[in-house]
Formats: C-alpha cells, structure tokens, sequence
C-alpha cells in the first residue's frame, strides 16, 4: 500500500526541494490548501503541486490550485501572455481528467482589482508556490508571505537535482558537473503524482467571489487585447503548452539529437538544437522528462552533449542566481573581469549604438541584425548568434554597465525564454562569468572575444541571413 504521506523518496527530495518562506503556522480553520502556480506551469512531475498535495490530504483539505496573469508584471506583453495562456488553456483540460481543480485569472488593467490572491490566501490554511530565482517571482511570493497570516512554502522544481544540493556558489562547469552526475539517477526518480482525496465542494469554489477566466471557452486573442499590457511585442508562431514541448521533445530526440553536438554550432540548421527553452522556462514541460527521453533514447556521446547543456549548464545558471543576489550586475563577475574592466574602462570603441538602433536591428553587422529579428519576430534566438549578439554589445557601448543593461533588457523585453536564470547566467557568460582570461585585447580586454567578422567562417550562416532578416547572402561580405 503507497505510504499515505508519499514515498520515502518523495518526503526526502521534498525536504531538500521546500522552503518556508515565513515562520508562520497553518492555518487551521483554513478552508483549502492554496497552490498558487507561478513558474512550474504544469501537472506533471511538479514538486510544489506534490507538496500541495500531501499537505491538503494530512490535514483532510480540498486543494485549489490558482494561477493569474498580472498587467504589472516586468515586460507583461501580448507574446508571453499569449503563451501563458495557451498553456494555462490544456492544464485546465488535464486538471480536470485529473481530479484537480485548477483555476485562472487575468486581471487585466492596472486598476482592476488586485486582491484576488489576498483574498485565496485569506481563507487558506496554506499556500504553496514555485521556487524560482528570477522573473520577479521570488520577490512575488515574499511579499505574499509577508502579508498572509498563514505559512508559505515555495517549492523547486526547476532542477533535476534539488538546487539546495549545492550549499554555495558553484564557479564554473567543472565544479558543478560531478556533483550533479553522482546525483542524476537518483533525482530522476518519478514523482508520484496523485490527486488529492478530497475534491473541492462547488459551493466553496463559489463563496471565493472569483472572476475565474473559463479557458476552455474565451478566446485567447481578445483577451490579451483587452489587457493593459506591451501589445508591440506581439504573440509568436511558437504554441505554449505541454502538448507543442512534447511534440518539440519528440521530433528532436528522433532527429536533432542524432548528431546534436555538431548541429547545434549551425545557425541556417533550423532542428539542431530542442528549442525547448520556452517551455522549460515556463515550467511548462518536466526537465526531468526531458533528460530521462534524451538518456533512453540517445547514443552516450550525444546525451553526454545534450546534458552539458540541459543539465550541466542549466543548473549552474540555477545556482547562479539563487547563490548569488549580485546575478543581474556587474558585481557577479570574477576579481580577474574586474581588473580587466578597470584596465580597459577608456578605450576608444570604434562603433557604438543606441539601444533604439539596437532594438531595430540597425547595426552594420548582418549576423548580429537577423539574431535581433529572429529574437523580435519569434521570441527565440539560435545559440551561436545569441552568444555573438551578446558579445558584440560589449564593443558597441561606452560603458560595460551599459552594455549588461541593454542585453539583458533586449533579452528579457522579446525572448520567450527571457527572465531566466538562463537569461542572467547566460548574458554574464559574455562578460567573463564562468569563463577563464584570454590574451588582452582593446576593449575586451581579458574577456574571450568574439568575432561576427569570422563567424561566416566557423559557422553555417548563410541560410539564417536569408531566413530571419531578408537580408542577402552577399551582405555577408560588409561583415
Ligand atoms: C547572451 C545569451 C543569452 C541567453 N539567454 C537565455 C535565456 O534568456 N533563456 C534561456 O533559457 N537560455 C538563454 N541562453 C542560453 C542558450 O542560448 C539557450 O538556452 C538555448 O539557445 C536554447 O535553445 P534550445 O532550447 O534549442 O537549446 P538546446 O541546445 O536544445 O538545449 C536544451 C536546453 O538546455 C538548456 N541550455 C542550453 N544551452 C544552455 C546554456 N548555454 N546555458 C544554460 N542552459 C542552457 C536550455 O534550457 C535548453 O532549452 C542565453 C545564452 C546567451 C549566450
């Protein structure tokens, strides 16, 4: 018979995975548990929704699961409410083959009301939300902490492997990739997803008083259009949701993957790499899932590939922001990048842009233009192009500060995947994080430099020029 409180297993990765957000009890003339779903946005293999639970059931609760879109939110515009949304549309479905009940916001002008979470968690005997370092999520569930009467826990489940594994600051690939191999196979454990016992009575749902957004029937397109938010970023062809990250998973595993390590160096080579890291950033497929179908279904060289990045890489950005408050300034890089700045803060840039030119691919370069557009047209950018677009800005600013400034406002402004510990971790990478000092150069200094001039040369280009900016293959020739 399954242990009513979850398996061993599940009690130990749950404790390592929880953390209380406040010192205060449960409330017990609560009438539900809460699960406010910010980051995880989905059913399966979700640690907090586990928690959520096996809590509701210890305490003979119902438990509501809640989600909502927020107008105020940092970059809330019509492409990721859109996606929010289409995904937030089939957990609505699945919940309700589930057993679960799950139910949806949008509050949709800045002077609508913004209690309606308040107003969840002052009946609640509990809330239980996402752990997530970046997004404004964490600073989100704090201040609901802070306000509510009862306790609040938040929950990882970004990792594989339970971020508090790692008790410090990991410093670079090398240290982390070890400590996260001897992990893996236990980390990859299933989740027992159960639904709870009791389900929510109807009249309860009902005495909350909720405007719930009824997904299965509104039309996506005029509710966004009624929100108070950026409607010039707009929705992209990308389809949020689990159905269109598993189609993603699949179609990869049985192509991509193949010859992964190689393929991914090629721009114009469209199914080298998952393009996954939408829906991972949005919680919206199991990172676990995605490393148990690569290992099933990838020969040793290409999974060892694949995991350097979805596992190795991933969870050190993970560790990153949430080891180190500094993730989003110039103070998280090493003494060595510092000097070097120092040393180079003065050299004369030989091309500088402003950030409108920037944002409208205005640059001389055509390489660095057509990363901008794929990023503004579709919200994703080729991994190659993305780390030459971050390193050309570099150059192209007067200062460094400036430079980390308007990248991570570009990326996080239009990149479906933006406001990631990815994002950070990823954008620090150009200016020396987790890197070692190369001879110095003008400008770069001891950074590792990159060169869109040389790219053509290392890199298939030629077919993404022609596909993301329309620009000619013979611009190549101006880089
Ligand atoms: C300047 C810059 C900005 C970046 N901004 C982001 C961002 O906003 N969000 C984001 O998710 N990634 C970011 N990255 C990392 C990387 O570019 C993307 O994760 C990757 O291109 C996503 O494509 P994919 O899903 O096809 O990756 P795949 O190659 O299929 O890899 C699978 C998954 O592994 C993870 N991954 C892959 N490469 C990296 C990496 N270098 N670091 C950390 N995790 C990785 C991602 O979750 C990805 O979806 C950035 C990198 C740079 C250089």
């Amino acid at each position: 018979m399954k242990h009513p409180l979850g398996s061993p297993y599940v009690r130990d990765q749950l404790s390592l995975r929880a953390l209380p957000l406040n010192e205060k009890r449960l409330q017990p003339e609560g009438e539900f548990v809460l699960y406010w779903m910010q980051s995880t946005q989905r059913l399966e293999d979700n640690w907090a929704l586990r928690l959520a639970t096996i809590e509701a059931d210890r305490v003979g609760k119902p438990l509501l699961i809640h989600q909502g879109l927020e107008p105020s939110s940092t970059y809330a515009s019509a492409r990721f409410h859109t996606f929010v949304m289409q995904g937030a549309r089939e957990i609505a479905r699945r919940a309700d083959s589930l057993g679960l009940t799950y139910r949806f916001t949008v509050r949709r002008r800045l002077d609508d009301d913004a209690r309606v979470l308040d107003r969840l968690a002052s009946r609640a005997a509990l809330v239980v939300t996402d752990l997530f370092p970046t997004g404004g999520v964490s600073e989100r569930s704090q201040r609901l902490a802070d306000r509510v009467n009862c306790r609040v826990l938040a929950v990882d489940s970004v990792g594989v492997v339970p971020a508090a594994s790692f008790h410090k600051e990991e410093y670079a690939a090398r240290t982390i990739r070890p400590k996260l191999a001897k992990l893996l196979d236990l980390a990859l454990e299933p989740v027992d997803d159960r639904a709870p016992k009791r389900a929510m009575p109807a009249a309860l749902l009902a005495s909350l008083n909720v405007d719930w957004l009824d997904l299965a029937h509104c039309d996506i397109a005029a509710e966004v259009a009624r929100c108070e938010i950026d409607h010039e970023v707009g929705p992209v062809a990308a389809r949020g949701g689990l159905a269109p990250a598993r189609a993603r998973l699949h179609g990869f595993v049985e192509d991509g993957l193949r010859d992964y390590a190689e393929r991914r160096r090629h721009p114009s080579d469209d199914g080298g790499s998952s393009r996954l890291s939408p829906y991972l950033h949005n919680g919206m497929i199991s990172p676990m899932e995605v490393v148990s179908a690569v290992r099933r279904s990838a020969s040793a060289e290409q999974a060892e590939a694949f995991l350097n990045e979805m596992l190795t890489w991933r969870e050190l950005s993970l560790n990153f922001c949430l080891r180190n408050a500094g993730h989003g300034s110039l103070t998280a890089l090493p003494d060595w990048v510092h000097r070097s700045m120092r040393a180079h803060a003065d050299d004369e840039r030989e091309t500088t842009y402003t950030l409108e030119e920037l944002e409208d691919a205005a640059t001389h370069d055509p390489i660095w233009n057509a990363g901008q557009r794929e990023l503004v047209q579709t919200g994703q950018m080729h991994n190659v192009v993305r780390m030459l677009w971050g390193k050309s800005v570099i150059t192209w600013t007067e200062t460094y500060e400036q430079a980390l400034t308007w990248l991570l406002h570009l990326n996080n402004k239009y990149a479906l995947d933006g406001r990631d510990p990815n994002s950070f971790a990823g954008i620090q990478w150009c200016f020396g994080k987790f890197d070692r000092p190369f001879a110095s150069r003008p400008v770069w200094g001891t950074i590792r430099p990159m060169s869109l001039a040389r790219a053509h040369t290392k890199y298939d280009v030629a077919g993404y020029l022609g596909r993301w900016n329309g620009a000619k293959e013979g611009e190549l020739a101006l880089a």
